[in-house]
């Protein structure tokens, strides 16, 4: 893998506030994979990344075969009554069609059974009546019945999935369908978590009267783990810019990449945002979103750097937002721009024009409800929230039944 270079998150001088779609451009173009690969048994590669394109080895279905149970012979049959002797032997699903079947007579056929020669037409067996040795029945039937063509799902040599996909239970039954054992996968990418501040106080611990739990870590870990990724938990450092610069080292050691909250706005206790920016490889991304505070992105002895906001509200917005694609890239695998849809607004809402909103919501009774408060503070908010409402950065006015665009959760890949 070629390293990501140290300037990949540099903005061109003068910019003040970034468009989403700006900044999201800028990290499709600048971000690349940084795992290597590994060979995994298809049946253990599921929600992988595919690390090559992979061509089909065999034909899916390999022969022509039948789809039903009943009756195989050559050629359909015309209105009126029919009536055909039968041969001795049966096509269970299976066994290799070698002997021809004469023309005028019928085989016993099960279904997935290869079409032996002199088959390509198949009655369904509760369509005939079977009497001495012969079937009877009533046309019509036209020629190929009931039959499925060679290589009609997947010809050999196509290509079922390609690099970069996450394989899906699905991609599994393809892959191995075709033939396909094995499969090259990126390994997993290792995302380090980091909490900063000195407020902050663990779970379990006893909290000052000024301090806070720590609430980013645990949703971090949750967010990284449903994206896809291995969370590796780098704890809680306070303000303290050595003692921050000695985690960050330790996390460069055990992570591919890493995501602090808190810390990262140019202020005097924003230590994450002065190391980056003392390593040289460091730039403030003030993106045109609500809920945000600035991006601090920038490299640590060579492993990429998210400096999230500490606000939880934006930091997991943040995460989504900017975070879940840029790590896809990193992981290996495509670009994911969120899946939203256009819903009936169950609110009503103004907004001003330069900034993407997202609003906590879900979908009740077929219509989007947003969370009574806006507050960035809200935690309550996002545990009630199935998902967040996007406006778009013009100036806006939503009425009750409007159409607006909402991304569920699972939109994101979260
Ligand atoms: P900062 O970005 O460090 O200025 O923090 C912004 C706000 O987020 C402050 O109110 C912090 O107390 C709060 N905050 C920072 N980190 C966390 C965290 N891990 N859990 C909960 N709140 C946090
Ligand atoms: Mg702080």
């Amino acid at each position: 893998m070629p390293p990501l270079k140290n300037d990949c998150f540099a903005l061109p001088p003068g910019v003040h506030w970034t468009p989403v779609d700006e900044a999201l451009a800028d990290l499709r173009t600048r971000l690349s994979c940084v795992v290597g690969d590994e060979v995994l048994p298809v049946a253990d590669a599921l929600d992988r990344i595919l690390a090559t394109d992979i061509n089909a080895p065999r034909a899916h279905p390999p022969l022509p075969n039948t789809a039903v149970d009943g009756y195989g012979f050559l050629n359909g049959r015309g209105e009126g009554d029919h009536h055909i002797p039968l041969v001795a032997q049966h096509m269970p699903a299976g066994a290799t069609p070698d002997a021809s079947v004469p023309a005028g007579t019928a085989i016993r056929i099960l279904t997935g059974a290869a079409l032996p020669p002199g088959v390509d037409t198949v009655i369904l067996q509760e369509d005939v009546t079977v009497e001495d040795g012969t079937i009877h029945f009533t046309g019509p039937i036209k020629q190929g019945a009931n039959t499925r063509k060679a290589g009609e799902d997947v010809e050999a040599g196509d290509v079922v999935a390609r690099a970069g996909r996450s394989l899906t239970p699905a991609d599994l039954a393809l892959l191995s369908a075709v033939g396909v054992a094995e499969v090259s996968v990126r390994r997993p990418l290792r995302v380090g978590i980091l909490s900063t501040g000195d407020e902050l106080v663990q779970p379990g611990d006893d909290a000052g009267p000024g301090q806070i739990y720590d609430a980013n870590r645990p949703m971090l870990r949750g967010l990284i783990a449903r994206l896809g990724h291995v969370p590796v938990d780098l704890g809680h450092v306070i303000d303290d810019r050595e003692a921050l610069r000695a985690r960050l080292d330790l996390g460069a050691e055990q992570a591919d990449v890493i995501f602090t909250s808190g810390g990262a706005s140019a202020g005097d206790a924003d230590h994450v945002s002065a190391l980056l920016n003392e390593a040289g490889a460091m730039a403030l991304w003030r993106v045109a979103i609500k809920p945000g505070r600035p991006l601090a992105l920038g490299m640590w002895q060579g492993k990429p750097v998210f400096g999230l906001p500490g606000n939880p509200v934006a930091a997991m917005v943040c995460t989504l937002v900017f975070g879940a694609p840029a790590l896809s890239l990193l992981a290996g695998a495509d670009w994911k721009n969120p899946q939203g849809f256009m819903v009936h607004a169950g609110f009503a809402k103004t907004k001003k024009a330069g900034r993407r909103e997202f609003l906590r919501a879900r979908m009740r009774e077929g219509q989007v409800e947003v969370f009574a408060s806006e507050g960035s503070g809200r935690i309550s908010g996002l545990s009630w929230a199935e998902g967040l409402v996007e406006l778009p950065d013009e100036a806006m006015s939503v009425e009750q039944g409007d159409l607006v665009r909402f991304i569920p959760w699972a939109g994101f890949g979260a």
